[in-house]
């Protein structure tokens, strides 16, 4: 005999879980599935910026040099693997079709809307979810420092066309910079710093503490296989811990698992997978007691339970889900150092590096080549 509900999502990262508590609201009965505890893959490994400045989306570079350093893999920013460009090809192209100035300025617009509001649906999130959710959250902003002259003036430039989506930033010089964060290094020559991006120095406890708030509520949260979704005439079903689940609706919230289901049910979504990395180090001083920061295409997020934690965000290695260094990857920043020969440079905060081993990570997300249409809806949080 199979359970009913009215909706089954699928996944409990940072995603399922908001939409899970949002159909609750909306007086559904909601089962929410995973095959582990909630926010332990990518809500969990990430840098942890709310990002309410992220309005204009990475888009493909369109100058033939910057082309050419990408292709070379001379990038610290993204990398590919070579035995993968056949399969990642198609998505390439379609990035890069994307990525004209008019289409990007299509996404900032049907962005904008959602990133005027993130900070504001975080917020009421956490009031509601309470004590462990508030001592997660930092309101302090986040940094985006630069090491040169040149590199300082493109960010003004950038920091410059959010300012008609609201934004809220302001333009520092190193000094002013030393004055907010006494331990920066000399090395970095100014930043942005966005006031209006809160971080969390735990992302991975944040959706737990959201996903506690919706079983609070009488949400059912169930480990599940999610690739046992079956249509039905009426609706779905899912098998999970506790017997067959059956409900009208079904949400796909898998983050780069999504493609295991919508695969199967004979959709191909326009996704690739990038992986990202992140290693513990612990910090000097009080560095880590005040705002995220980044430099050179890494970030770093003030210190969580095991020291500060470095985000090196945006390599998009591919393949990344399947790929055999996978395990490899979990051990200190070595996994970098194997597609970068230059050691990631955590030093716009300077800490001292553990011994290799332990406490890093990587975990992938999900990223689209350009506007999604189509009658199918799949959400991502982090909407580049
Ligand atoms: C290095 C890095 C840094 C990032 N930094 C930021 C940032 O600063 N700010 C930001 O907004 N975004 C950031 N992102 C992106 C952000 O982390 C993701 O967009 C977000 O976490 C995606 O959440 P999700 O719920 O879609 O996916 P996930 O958190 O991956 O959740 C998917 C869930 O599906 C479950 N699952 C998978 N397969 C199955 C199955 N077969 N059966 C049942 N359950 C299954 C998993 O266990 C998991 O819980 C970053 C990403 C990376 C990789």
């Amino acid at each position: 005999m199979s359970a009913r509900a009215d909706v089954i999502v699928l996944g409990a990262g940072i995603v399922g879980v908001s939409v899970a508590l949002h159909l609750q609201k909306r007086d559904r009965d909601v089962v929410l599935i995973d095959r582990q505890g909630a926010g332990e893959e990518t809500s969990y490994g990430n840098a942890g910026l709310i990002q309410r400045e992220a309005v204009i989306p990475y888009t493909f570079p369109r100058e033939l040099s910057v082309i050419l350093s990408y292709a070379m893999n001379h990038r610290r920013d993204a990398v590919y693997h070579l035995s993968a460009l056949p399969r990642i090809a198609p998505w390439l192209f379609r990035y890069w079709q994307n990525a004209t100035p008019e289409r990007v300025e299509r996404s900032a617009r049907a962005l904008a809307p959602l990133m005027a509001q993130c900070v504001d649906e975080h917020e009421a999130l956490i009031t509601e979810a309470g004590g462990t959710a508030q001592s997660l959250v930092h309101r302090r902003g986040w940094l985006n420092c630069c090491r040169t002259e040149k590199s300082l003036r493109k960010a003004i430039e950038q920091a410059h066309l959010l300012d008609k989506y609201g934004v809220d930033y302001a333009v520092l010089t190193g000094a002013q910079l030393r004055q907010l964060e006494p331990h920066v290094s000399e090395a970095i020559v100014g930043a942005i710093h966005f006031r209006g991006s809160p971080t969390s120095s735990d992302p991975g406890m944040l959706t737990k503490a959201y996903a506690d708030l919706f079983t609070h509520k009488g949400g059912r949260f169930l480990k599940g296989d999610a690739r046992r979704l079956a249509a039905l005439p009426s609706g779905w079903s899912v098998v999970s811990e506790k017997g067959s689940i059956e409900a009208r609706e079904a949400v796909v919230a898998l983050g780069p698992w999504s493609d295991l289901v919508f695969e199967k049910l004979g959709y191909a979504l326009p996704f690739a997978v990038k992986r990202g990395y992140h290693l513990h180090l612990a910090a000097r001083g009080n560095a880590g007691s005040g705002r995220a920061g980044a430099a050179a295409g890494a970030r770093a997020v003030p210190a969580g339970r095991a020291g500060r934690r470095q985000t090196l965000e945006r390599r998009a290695a591919m393949p990344a889900r399947h790929a055999a260094c996978d395990r490899q990857g979990a051990a200190s920043c070595r996994a970098v150092v194997r597609f970068r020969p230059s050691a990631p440079r955590p030093d716009a905060w300077p800490g001292d590096r553990p011994p290799a081993g332990g406490d890093d990570d990587r975990r992938d997300a999900v990223r689209r080549p350009g506007p999604f249409r189509g009658r199918a809806l799949w959400l991502s949080i982090f909407a580049d």
